[in-house]
């Protein structure tokens, strides 16, 4: 009685823990993975503490369906890989435990801290090293937002709440633990996480976390470029790519991560080109169809090389060496903020590389073109150029038929294309001679199959 008046009247001394039964919150064992219930289980008989926190506990109480496993636990690296039989540990710098079952990961963690005294921190106050242990408050704590510090404990099926996260779900709020400006600045990319969040949950940030945003996303620039790509590659293959890339503009961020974008989306069609690409991931996601990194990174920069390859074709350049140059350039500027592993990359230059070998019709080049592994991707990539209206549909509408057609048939397609540029060239051969007494072929132009065989014989 005592205590409860005490408590109504003095300030909370900080967050008090609350346990709510699953079922009356509507989620059960079976609305996890078996195995990170086994996990679990695997970790309470053997004495220690173990529940599915973070992400997977947050969505199936939004009724989103998990798609990976935290577990955290408070037993130890090695005593957590002692426990199973296909077990890694993993990190230095904050180690966890993979725990492997078929084709799913169990990721399993040590209750951490994020005591200031020891954690080291940069000099604009980013954490750069926090391997501490911590109990489980400790541990909600440290995470971002309220509703990823809920602990699901699939055995006795309850719930521990510390940061009022129920409530927060309830009214999909996102709300940063602690004070939004610190926890930014500790870790920058937590602003990526709350707009990708509040897209992918149709979560509202809440008004301090959200002004929060606005003032710290210049901080962006000092993560390191490797952790950005992950962050970017989560956001883009996330089945909301479109709206999220259109949240993050609006709070400020997309500069950080994708300094051309804005000047992609200043050209003409820019914008069409990259709203039809995200259209397009966006739904192959959905539908469950795979969708390559490497693949979005040539939509999302293939305006800003498109125009440096025209302006240096313009200057004189020949036509493929200058698609090189601008590929490069475009690269090394992206470079300085994500960086975009070499295995991305090298798909990458070959999609760019293969869009002028598609002008190419008259040769058996197109009947090699076919074979070869970044096909696929690269004749996707036309389809959009074309559905942008920055090629002819007719030249998108002859690959689809080639492809869709029997080797024979290709040979003839072929055929009858040499056969249609022969009578087209002697065509406008003639009227030129007629107007102007003949002249050679221009250098430079960028499109039909007149420019092709240059470009065709310089990417062979
Ligand atoms: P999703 O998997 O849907 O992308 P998630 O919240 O599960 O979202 P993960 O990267 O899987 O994201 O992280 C698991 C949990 O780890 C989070 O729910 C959160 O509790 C914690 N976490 C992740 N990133 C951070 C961060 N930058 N700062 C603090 N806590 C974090
Ligand atoms: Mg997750």
């Amino acid at each position: 009685m005592i205590r409860s008046l005490l408590e109504r009247v003095l300030p909370s001394r900080g967050p008090k823990r609350r346990e709510c039964s699953g079922q009356s919150l509507g989620i059960s064992a079976a609305s996890m993975s078996r195995n990170a219930v086994t996990v679990c289980e695997r970790l309470q008989s053997a004495g220690f503490e173990a529940y599915i926190v973070g992400g997977a506990v947050r969505d199936a109480l939004l009724g989103v369906v998990p798609k990976d496993f935290d577990v955290v636990t408070d037993a130890r690296p090695e005593q957590i890989r002692r426990e199973f039989r296909r077990a890694f540990i993993i990190g230095r710098r904050f180690r966890l435990v993979h725990v492997i079952f078929g084709d799913e990961t169990i990721e399993v963690s040590t209750f951490r801290a994020n005591r200031s005294d020891e954690v080291e921190a940069d000099e604009t106050g980013r954490i750069v090293s926090d391997n501490v242990y911590g109990n489980q408050l400790e541990d909600a704590t440290r995470r971002d937002f309220t509703v990823n510090a809920l602990y699901y404990d699939p055995l006795a099926d309850h719930v521990v709440d510390y940061v009022g996260a129920l409530k927060d779900i309830k009214t999909r709020t996102l709300r940063v633990i602690g004070e939004p400006d610190l926890r930014y600045r500790e870790d920058p990319v937590r602003m990526l996480r709350a707009v990708r969040l509040a897209v992918k949950l149709n979560c509202t940030i809440a008004p301090a976390a959200a002004k929060a945003i606005r003032r710290n996303a210049p901080l962006i620039r000092n993560v390191p470029a490797a952790r950005l790509f992950d962050e970017v590659q989560k956001l883009l293959l996330s089945g909301h790519a479109q709206s999220t890339l259109a949240a993050l503009r609006e709070y400020g961020l997309a500069e950080g991560l994708l300094p051309l974008l804005d000047l992609i989306y200043r050209q003409p069609g820019g914008q069409k080109f990259i709203d039809l690409a995200l259209a397009n991931t966006d739904q192959r996601v959905r539908e469950d169809k795979p969708v390559s990194p490497a693949f979005l990174f040539a939509c999302l920069l293939w305006h800003e090389v498109a125009k440096r390859w025209e302006a240096l074709v313009a200057s004189g350049e020949h036509r493929i060496p200058a698609l090189h140059t601008a590929m490069e350039q475009v690269l090394d500027e992206q470079r300085e903020t994500i960086t975009l592993p070499q295995r991305f990359a090298g798909i990458t230059r070959e999609i760019w590389l293969m869009q002028p070998r598609f002008e190419v019709r008259t040769s058996s080049s197109a009947l090699r073109m076919v074979e070869q592994p970044r096909f696929r991707a690269a004749y996707d990539f036309l389809l959009l150029r074309a559905a942008a209206g920055e090629c002819d549909q007719e030249l998108a509408d002859w690959w689809t038929h080639f492809i869709e057609s029997d080797p024979a048939i290709r040979a003839d397609l072929i055929e009858q294309r040499r056969r249609a540029q022969a009578r087209a060239v002697s065509a406008t051969r003639s009227g030129r001679s007629r107007r102007r007494g003949g002249l050679g072929r221009g250098r430079g132009s960028r499109t039909g199959d007149e420019a092709a065989p240059a470009a065709d014989a310089a990417t062979e």
